[in-house]
């Protein structure tokens, strides 16, 4: 507002100026008359721009200021100043909002804001969904009236008691729920008092980690299961010794037998558990040769028949002269437990035949047999550890429940297919489909 005064006091002067001139010339009256004239002038002229001001007001936009002549030009101008930095100041507000949006949308938790009351101010895509919300219906809503798991509404309300007896900083333990809408998915929540009564609720999908931490579980137990029975079997044996040392020679060799047996079980279970290890274990890389595949399944074939001991009619088909690309070893332990399976599940005379042959190209190694086959249900779950059809034949085989799991890893590692074609009662078909480039002429 720089010269105001000046530009204001300039025509007060040179009115009063020309006044005094008049009342110098004819009388005080016409001075009176001209100053009054002057003043109504002046007062409609400003009463004028006040009243474009208070209308521009109502819808202040930066394209409709009005537009004046005199110290109005000046008020108004500032206001277009004004009126111009704010806008860019919202525009960068905006933009900075929409950064931080994006930001808290690309985290890979739920945020939400609540107040004291447990009102959300606020909340990420990712706590929309986790708690089934829509932030446009539900902006200062009680969340407990959403959400209304009585677990839920209790770590809020024991939160709430418990910032108020010790302050700000006692960050809540986590509370695990699954919500009542996806009860296929584990929440892991945190209630973290920040700001004046102030609370963010950090939601975090565990589902995947429950999930393993579960397999593991269930691993241990089964491992457990699977060495309990065998050693129960052979303290028994033990025991029985200790208690009997006058044991007829052949009762003491059919223990001993039968102790042999239980622990040649165990020795199984502990070499498969140890193989498995070892397959997934990322550390260890697979070291690949060229497989001359015409040698490795004769020696398949060998053991094969000294399996069967001759129950079963075994035929070998090499349809293609494709070398293959990989682990030998792994290769051998993959295609000997499903002919070893094959055996072991199919009745005295049946038949099995033993293939190596291409599909468009790519290299298979297939194993059918005449055997008890295995029900459709079943065929998805086949690959998990310690998955049996039926138990007992299992075990009465020699089955450690783990030959398949081997499979799937080592096809895995050979980025082969397993595939399993069964028809219950009549006999089954699995088969490693290889990738093209792993096979060689
Ligand atoms: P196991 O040591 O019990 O044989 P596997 O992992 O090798 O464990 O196989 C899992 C289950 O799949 C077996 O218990 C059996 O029920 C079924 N199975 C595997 N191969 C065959 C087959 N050739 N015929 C019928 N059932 C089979």
């Amino acid at each position: 507002m720089q010269g105001f005064w000046l530009r204001l006091s300039i025509p007060i002067v040179l009115v009063t100026l020309f006044a005094l001139l008049l009342w110098g010339v004819f009388s005080a009256m016409p001075a009176v008359l001209f100053m009054l004239l002057v003043l109504l002038i002046v007062m409609v002229l400003h009463a004028r721009q006040l009243y474009r001001l208070g209308r521009w007001l109502q819808d202040a936009r930066i394209e409709t200021i009005p537009e004046a002549g005199g110290i109005w030009d000046e008020v108004f101008s500032q206001l277009y100043k004004m009126v111009k930095r704010h806008n860019q100041t919202k525009l960068e507000l905006a933009t900075e909002l929409q950064h931080i949006e994006q930001a808290t949308a690309a985290l890979p938790e739920g945020v939400a804001i609540l107040n004291e009351a447990n009102r959300i101010e606020w909340c990420n895509p990712l706590a929309q969904q986790h708690f089934d919300l829509d932030l446009e219906h539900d902006f200062m809503q009680d969340i407990t009236y959403l959400v209304r798991q009585p677990e839920f509404v209790e770590y809020l309300h024991e939160s709430l008691s418990r910032e108020s007896l010790l302050g700000e900083s006692s960050f809540s333990e986590p509370l695990v729920m699954r919500p009542s809408r996806h009860d296929d998915m584990v929440l892991s929540i945190k209630l973290i008092p920040y700001g004046v009564n102030k609370r963010l609720l950090i939601s975090r999908d565990i589902t995947q980690l429950e999930r393993i931490e579960a397999m593991r579980r269930d691993f241990v137990a089964n491992v457990s299961h699977e060495l309990r029975t065998p050693l129960t079997v052979v303290n028994g044996f033990v025991e029985n010794l200790q208690d009997m040392p006058d044991l007829s020679r052949d009762d003491a060799r059919r223990a001993l037998q039968l102790m042999a047996e239980q622990t040649r079980r165990m020795e199984n279970l502990v070499a498969d558990l140890l193989t498995l290890s070892h397959l997934e274990n990322d550390h260890s890389p697979l070291l690949e040769e060229t497989v001359d595949m015409g040698a490795l399944l004769d020696e398949i074939y060998r053991e094969g028949q000294l399996l069967s001991g001759g129950s079963h009619t075994l035929r070998l088909e090499v349809a293609s002269d494709a070398k293959l690309l990989g682990n030998r070893e792994e290769l051998r332990s993959a295609f000997g437990n499903l002919l070893s399976n094959a055996i072991r599940y199919t009745p005295e005379g049946g038949s099995i035949l033993l293939r190596w042959a291409e599909r468009s190209s790519q290299p298979v190694f297939s194993v059918q047999d005449s055997g008890i086959g295995i029900a459709a249900q079943h065929i998805p779950r086949l690959t998990e550890r310690f998955y049996r059809v039926d138990r007992s034949r299992s075990r009465e085989t020699g089955g450690t429940g783990l030959g398949l799991a081997i499979v799937k890893h080592i096809a895995m590692r050979h980025q082969a297919k397993l595939e399993v074609l069964s028809d219950e009662g009549k006999g089954s078909t699995f088969a490693l489909v290889f990738p093209i480039k792993r096979a060689s002429h």
